[in-house]
């Protein structure tokens, strides 16, 4: 929980900010946590970043999938957005009838990419349950939030968003090569997630993840005042990961399904 905020408008006392982190596995499930999934709430509003391979079952551990009000989609591999076709189905087929459609932001063409994965001969086009929309590099408003969307370095098109609320804001870099975006799009955020899905070894892939060791150094390049490291991958020793992303001098820790911040 970040404190709380006020307003200073009698009676308008704003809800501070809170992330719950449903799923920070890297890549593909692991046996503690889903893939990538952050619920943020603040006034009552309620915004799911990402939805990978096993977050909608675990999200109803905090909220009914019905009472999400907008979803952020960073990009459109798989163990971020995959849930989405079964979270289609909770809303289509919700007992109490079709739930009406809330927006998810997400990179261009991700209705048709969500469409092909769900089946897409349903009668049911995903269009229908959510109203998206294209993301672009700049800052929109969503619900209580001011959302900032940069381009990260990774294969496809992949956003990192910056969340500002009152006078609290976290960074979540999605998944990224090295960037001076990040840098910048965390700039003195209070949190940033940062993906580390590497630890040092050789031949390491360019322009597709980061290292822990380079999750620290742009840490420490934003200034943020505190890092969590996100993305682990199941194959890798948490310990190992923690300690890489030591040149970070605040507070580091590793993120956890079910932890908030
Ligand atoms: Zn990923
Ligand atoms: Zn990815």
């Amino acid at each position: 929980m970040f404190g709380s905020s006020n307003s200073g408008s009698p009676g308008v006392a704003l809800v501070a900010m809170e992330l719950t982190i449903v799923g920070c596995s890297g890549s593909f499930p692991g046996p503690a946590s889903p893939a990538s999934c952050y619920l943020v709430t603040a006034d009552g509003f309620r915004l799911l970043i990402d939805l990978g391979n096993g977050a909608l079952g675990a999200l109803q551990q905090y909220v009914s999938p019905g009472d999400i009000d907008a979803v952020l989609i960073s990009h459109l591999h798989a163990d971020h957005c995959i849930d989405m076709c079964s979270y289609q189905v909770f809303r289509t087929y919700h007992p109490a009838g079709p739930l009406p459609p809330i927006p998810v932001y997400g990179p261009a063409a991700a209705a048709a990419r969500l469409d092909l994965a769900a089946g897409g001969d349903s009668g049911h086009p995903i269009s229908d349950a959510f109203a998206f929309v294209t993301l672009t590099p700049g800052t929109i408003e969503i619900g209580p939030f001011t959302v900032t969307a940069d381009h990260m370095n990774h294969p496809v098109e992949t956003f990192g968003f910056r969340l500002e609320h009152g006078d609290r804001s976290i960074a979540y870099s999605a998944d990224t090569g090295v960037t001076d975006r990040l840098v910048g799009l965390a700039a003195g955020a209070d949190v940033l997630l940062c993906e580390a899905s590497f630890t040092d070894a050789p031949g390491l892939p360019a322009n597709l993840h980061l290292t822990a060791r380079e999750a620290g150094e742009h840490a420490s390049r934003a200034g943020v005042g505190s890092l969590v490291l996100t993305h682990l991958v199941p194959w890798n020793d948490v310990d190992v990961t923690l300690e890489q992303a030591a040149s970070f001098s605040g507070p580091l820790s590793l993120a956890q399904a079910g932890r908030k911040v």
